[in-house]
């Protein structure tokens, strides 16, 4: 007791999800997202058993246990080598300050980098969880901070059967902005909504500018519905006073899209929406299996620093995600030196 109580005024390991985060998806409560970071099992904290209530209980229970055991300076198994990690002072707070949701695997595209590919069939059977009636809960019983970060993907975020009442929740409650990452293939009018308010970070990943590589890389014949759109949605920006909420990604598949003339073919396609903000990733198995490998990693970095530069040029809001960012932090000399 008295360990926990010096313990709890110094600085230590830790990270936000850990300490204040709520993850829903289909297969349990988890602290985080993040799962890929840590190269760890993706298994829940608490499994769903049909009873959110109780499966909340159980999953409050064992973050205790885990904040507690980083507070003692002991890093549990699923966060280990995680790049979330840092150390500070971390307030001892039972507010949940940050909300991610993962209620449905279905997906109206078929990416060929999505953890869903190799079996899209049985992804696209699953139903959804419902968590509506959960969450409205647990805002009534102020146990969700006014500026919580709100994360909605998926599966494809709004084919999600409660994600218009969702969207509305958060965007009527919180302070915050509520990040979507969608394929962009349906429109919402609930993120119309949220847009015209400032209060949404939309993230659509169309990877590409041209038709051809869109379905090469999404296999569906979707890019007009797409462009269309994201056009929409970034004219919805005119009611409100921050044109950088919806962001055009391009997840870098190395050997597929990962030529200067895609690159190119994106900026000018985002330039053509009047879309002010871009977001550059790795595709996550390449980033798994090469983010050693010194070789590979410069063969990528020039690539993002064309991006940079290119973004910069063109006066576009643009970051890396957190896997290139973090291969950029490990390796700046390398970064530094490439030369276009
Ligand atoms: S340290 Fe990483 S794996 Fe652990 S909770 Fe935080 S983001 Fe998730
Ligand atoms: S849009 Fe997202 S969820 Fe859908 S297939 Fe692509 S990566 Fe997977």
């Amino acid at each position: 007791m008295l360990l926990d109580l010096f313990s709890k005024n110094k600085e230590y390991i830790s990270c936000e999800e850990l300490e204040y985060g709520l993850h829903f998806d289909i297969m349990g409560l988890y602290h985080c997202c993040s799962f890929f970071h840590s190269n760890k099992n993706y298994i829940p904290v608490t499994k769903l058993t049909g009873d959110l209530n109780k499966d909340f209980k159980n999953f409050l229970r064992q973050k205790d246990k885990d904040k507690k055991s980083h507070r003692k300076g002991h890093i549990i198994d699923r966060c280990e080598n995680c790049f979330s990690l840092k150390k500070q002072k971390w307030q001892n707070s039972k507010l949940i300050k940050k909300i991610a949701i993962s209620a449905n695997k279905r997906c109206n595209c078929d990416c060929i980098y999505c953890t869903t590919h190799t079996n899209k069939q049985y992804y696209n059977s699953i139903q959804d969880i419902p968590v509506y009636d959960f969450i409205k809960k647990l805002f009534d019983k102020n146990l969700i901070s006014q500026d919580c970060e709100v994360q909605i993907g998926g599966g494809e975020s709004v084919l999600h059967f409660e994600f218009e009442k969702l969207i509305s929740l958060f965007t009527d409650k919180l302070s915050s902005r509520i990040a979507v990452y969608t394929s962009g293939i349906k429109y919402s009018e609930g993120i119309e909504r949220a847009i015209k308010l400032n209060r949404a970070n939309i993230v659509i990943s169309i990877d590409s500018g041209n038709k051809n590589l869109y379905k090469r890389i999404k296999n569906t014949d979707k890019f007009d519905e797409v462009t269309a759109n994201l056009k929409k949605y970034c004219e919805a920006q005119q009611y409100s006073t921050e044109n950088h909420q919806v962001a055009m990604k391009y997840v870098l598949i190395p050997f597929v899209n990962s030529h200067e003339e895609y690159l190119d073919e994106f900026l000018n396609l985002a330039l053509n929406l009047n879309c002010k903000a871009l977001r550059f990733d790795i595709e996550n198995n390449w980033y798994k299996n090469n983010m050693h490998n010194l070789e590979a990693i410069k063969y990528i970095f020039k690539f993002m620093k064309y991006f940079d530069i290119k973004s910069e040029k063109m006066q576009f809001q643009h970051f890396f995600f957190q896997a290139p960012d973090y291969l950029i932090k490990n390796n700046k000399e390398l970064y530094n030196d490439i030369q276009l």
